[in-house]
């Protein structure tokens, strides 16, 4: 088997050897696939893995925009469009100076794989710029989206491709480049998710992604007859994910101890409450502010510059910030201080490394691609209200993303399950992900 795993990821490295983060993703699938292929004639032999990890199209294009100063910059933007099998290519956007064609074509191939877990009818992309959002004005922001978008505009569209917000792309960016498209195409479509509520939007779609995460660890917490009321629990990130997996989690009675942002992390031993959550997200989304001003005004808590919280003892962690953010010594921290269930708000923010540890100590883990596709679940329902011309109810659409995470959970029973009874999350999400599009690749033939 073994073999049958390296002979693939060397034919994948042939093509991506420069792409580490792309190569970490597939081969993280291939080790639980490929057995799962070769056990079943229906797919052994056709290729499909091999066809999946080639992005259908690749997109990339000059971004030039005029800074506040009068000077011409210039970044570089993407659009990876993975896999059109189940529906068109749905996934967000990310604006950050990291972003590079092996970031993007990970997140677009996770994608993939997320979408089919949703249950809706959603192909897998993902795209973005270079562009760092950090410190620019509200000007330059809008420039920068609208050069950004005058570019992308030809490539999709609300049967073709319809891109939603990623790191550095909030509802204020999802605005700007809506008014583009809008202008250039003369159409009112949906063809962005993640946009305001009055103009297409879906309710519920900001918490989506923070409250699926704590929905799903939930469903992972009740197989051990247990939940979250009670549960210390320790966050990273303090964006859109970390701040509604925070007000979930609260909600449901566990004591939320950190938050962090790339400048470290704060440790509130008494908690951050709702009040102490309201300030950090007008800090964040309003003010545009550090994490490390909370510890100004809530003097109690402390705040420890350029580390992550992953040593704070806990009972839950859910790691919402960005990829490879927890390794394999932060994972043996968290187990050996009594952790008992790591639900992945973020895209792939575990290491290998990280998740041989938890693997090795039985606790439950959740893989991104499972616990964090509520955002995009909540993305499909918003396609759904647009192409109805309907709103539906924050109850209605709360209700629907619950729905889906419990059946996300079931899938990853369904092929997850061990003899033993216990559950490999990240199997289970990686085969019931597969079969869905394979099974659409195959009906479709060699296209
Ligand atoms: N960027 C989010 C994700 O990683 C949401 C994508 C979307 O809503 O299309 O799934």
């Amino acid at each position: 088997m073994k073999s049958k795993i390296d002979g693939f990821m060397e034919l994948v490295k042939q093509r991506n050897g420069h792409e580490p983060e792309f190569l970490q993703a597939v081969q993280e699938v291939a080790e639980t696939v490929i057995p799962y292929i070769i056990d079943n004639d229906i797919y052994f032999g056709k290729n499909v893995l091999l066809r999946m990890v080639e992005p259908e199209r690749l997109i990339s294009f000059r971004v030039c925009w005029v800074d506040d100063d009068g000077e011409i910059q210039v970044n570089r933007g993407y659009r990876v469009q993975m896999n059109s099998a189940i529906g068109p290519y749905k996934g967000g956007l990310r604006f950050h100076p990291t972003v590079n064609a092996s970031i993007l074509k990970f997140l677009a191939f996770e994608q993939v794989f997320k979408n089919s877990l949703t249950t809706l009818p959603m192909g897998g992309g993902k795209g973005g710029s270079d562009f760092d959002p950090k410190g620019k004005s509200d000007n330059e922001i809008m420039r920068f989206c609208h050069a950004f978008m005058s570019e992308l505009f030809r490539h999709i569209g609300h049967n073709t491709d319809v891109p939603a917000g990623d790191i550095g792309v909030g509802a204020r960016e999802i605005g700007f480049m809506f008014g583009m498209y809008k202008k250039l195409k003369t159409t009112f479509t949906g063809v962005l998710t993640g946009k305001g509520a009055s103009w297409g939007g879906s309710l519920i779609r900001p918490e989506a992604t923070g409250y699926g995460n704590v929905y799903f660890a939930q469903d992972m917490l009740k197989t051990q007859k247990d939940s979250f009321n009670g549960k210390k629990v320790v966050i990273s990130g303090s964006g859109n994910v970390a701040q509604y997996a925070a007000e979930k989690a609260i909600e449901l009675g566990a004591t939320v101890l950190t938050l962090s942002d790339s400048g470290g992390y704060i440790y509130d031993k008494d908690g951050i409450d709702t009040d102490k959550l309201k300030f950090v997200m007008d800090l964040k989304n309003n003010k545009r502010g550090r994490i490390s001003e909370y510890v100004k005004v809530y003097t109690s808590a402390k705040f420890v510059a350029k580390e992550k919280p992953w040593s704070v003892p806990c009972d839950v962690a859910l790691p919402c910030a960005t990829q490879n953010e927890l390794n394999g010594d932060d994972a043996k921290k968290l187990v050996s201080n009594g952790c008992i269930c790591v639900s992945e708000g973020a895209n792939m923010p575990s290491t290998p490394e990280a998740i041989h540890e938890f693997q090795k100590a039985k606790i439950l883990f959740a893989p991104g691609k499972a616990s964090n596709a509520g955002g995009v679940a909540t993305s499909g329902l918003e396609m759904s209200q647009n192409s109805l011309r309907l709103s539906w109810t924050r109850k209605e659409v709360d209700d629907k993303l619950k729905d889906i995470m419990s059946d996300i959970h079931d899938s990853c029973v369904k092929y997850g399950e061990k003899d033993d009874g216990s559950i490999d999350y990240i199997r289970g999400a990686n085969i019931a992900g597969f079969v869905k599009v394979a099974d659409a690749m195959l009906a479709q033939g060699i296209v």
